[in-house]
């Protein structure tokens, strides 16, 4: 197989004296979406803060395209093409949705590319379009994820980190996203490295996966067989 486009390696992040990951290892290749899971603590989000830049990394190594990107600032890492959409949104709520959007392109100079993606946005999340003047405070939990996914859309990226946009939304809110998620990758070729708590939705959509226990990996399959294993089933599906 070709060299992944980001490769994680032996990853060791630290709060203070706690250690949250401990030796991980991941690749995502271009073109596919990887999930994360694990339950509330396993050190999903560490990672994704990790490959960000947001921490620093004890050890290990982060290579985006095969270069080392780690050590570098979160603003040099969005430059390379690496967006991280966070857990909980995080949108400017007195900014308006159309401000929220751009402020996603602001390393962009081409400015009728970056049109072109805004109306790629709308065209995905049409009711952005409805309320592009709005204050983003004032859109529900399930709108501000859609506008938190469009603003990383709007980076261009070459891989989007996307955490747990599962998080508080409705089942059939969760449904409607994830379509979304997968069409983006099937038709604009959108690669994602997806955390996620909810293993049901994240493992329909993904290619490949990876699952995260107190700071380590402890599984890693394609996503089908994850999903057909039956300690995944036991411990993550619910099923009996
Ligand atoms: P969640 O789904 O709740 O975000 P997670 O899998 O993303 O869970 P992390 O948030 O990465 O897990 O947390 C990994 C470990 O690091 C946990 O033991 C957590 O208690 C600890 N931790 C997270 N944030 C901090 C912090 N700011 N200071 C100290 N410890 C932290």
């Amino acid at each position: 197989m070709s060299e992944p486009i980001l490769r994680v390696d032996n990853l060791e992040s630290y709060y203070g004296p706690v250690m949250a990951i401990r030796g991980v290892s991941v690749e995502v290749h271009e073109g596919q979406i990887v999930t994360v899971l694990g339950a509330n603590g396993a050190g999903k989000t560490t990672l994704l803060k990790t490959i960000s830049g947001i921490m620093d990394p004890e050890k290990g190594t982060i290579h985006l395209e095969g270069e080392s990107i780690q050590g570098m600032e979160p603003d040099q890492i969005v430059r390379r093409g690496v967006i991280h959409v966070p857990e909980g949104r995080e949108v400017f709520p007195l900014l308006s949705v159309e401000e929220n959007l751009l402020m996603g392109a602001y390393t962009r100079n081409d400015k009728a590319g970056v049109r072109n993606d805004l109306e790629m946005v709308y065209g995905y999340f049409p009711i952005l379009k409805d309320k592009a003047r709005q204050a983003a405070g004032t859109l529900s939990g399930g709108q501000q994820q859609m506008l938190a996914i469009g603003r990383g859309l709007l980076a261009k990226p070459k891989v989007m980190l996307l955490d747990e946009p599962s998080l508080g939304l409705s089942p059939l809110l969760v449904k409607e996203i994830f379509t979304i998620i997968k069409r983006l990758n099937t038709e604009q070729g959108v690669t994602m490295m997806l955390v996620e708590q909810n293993a049901k939705v994240a493992l329909d959509t993904a290619h490949h996966g990876y699952v995260m226990e107190i700071g380590r990996i402890v599984m890693n399959d394609k996503a089908p067989v994850l999903a057909a294993s039956k300690d995944i089933q036991e411990f993550y599906l619910g099923v009996q």
